[in-house]
């Protein structure tokens, strides 16, 4: 059994018309409508929620968490920010997704600013670069979103472990849409296709890669304290 968290900063949903007929109940629960199965166990978080829903037990009993989030970054606690970092340093699984790029977690694992070109509404092609990867498992060579926001190059991240999809955008740009990180005994995932306005999550090649990348990133074991990651900074005398 995987425990899976979807932390969704839950605003756009509420506030814009638009967004709520995309995703009525919030992208979270869209989320976790297709990756509910008999091996995964969902819990939702957000903004909203005490804690925004990641108290210690919630922190402690996941095994991957999943983040969306867009206009309210510096409204999650930095207190908060310290503990879903201190997890994935221990073994906690990290998807980030989309506008989460900006999201403090994100920033404060890859210690880059992370930032990106962007317009609304073109048409992508995501390219499956990495096809022996185990995210990329059972996605064609490639496949096209009808209406994605552009993410463009250059992107202020340092080079990932692997990058396993690129985006071509009908504007000319392209861009590393589908890539991992290692960071202490933890896996991360980043991946862009998922702007609240378009049906992105609804896309069955999109839910395969989020399967996948569920699968990846659940820890093969897991910290019980950060002695052993943060070991050379403090040596036994
Ligand atoms: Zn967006």
């Amino acid at each position: 059994m995987i425990n899976v968290t979807i932390w969704n900063e839950f605003k756009h949903e509420r506030n814009s018309k638009n967004v709520r007929k995309v995703y009525p109940e919030g992208i979270h629960k869209a989320i976790g409508s297709f990756l509910d199965s008999d091996d995964i166990n969902i819990t939702y978080a957000t903004l909203d929620m005490e804690s925004c829903g990641l108290t210690d037990e919630v922190i402690n009993n996941t095994d991957v968490l999943f983040w969306w989030g867009h206009m309210a970054h510096n409204e999650v606690p930095d207190e908060i920010v310290t503990k879903v970092h201190d997890a994935v340093l221990k073994g906690m699984g990290l998807i980030v997704l989309h506008s989460g790029h900006e999201s403090k977690i994100f920033k404060s694992m890859l210690g880059t600013a992370c930032n990106l070109r962007w317009r609304d509404n073109d048409r992508e092609r995501v390219w499956c670069v990495n096809p022996g990867h185990p995210i990329a498992a059972g996605i064609p060579e490639s496949f096209e979103l009808p209406q994605e926001e552009m993410y463009g190059e250059p992107f202020g991240i340092p080079n990932p472990d692997d990058i396993i999809f690129m985006g071509w955008f009908a504007g000319g740009e392209v861009f590393r849409s589908g890539c991992t990180f290692t960071r202490g005994c933890g896996r991360i995932f980043y991946f862009q296709p998922g702007h609240e306005e378009y049906p992105i999550y609804y896309n069955e090649n999109v839910q395969k890669i989020l399967k996948n990348a569920v699968k990846w990133a659940a820890p093969t074991r897991k910290l019980d304290s950060l002695a052993c990651v943060h070991a050379a900074e403090k040596p036994e005398k």
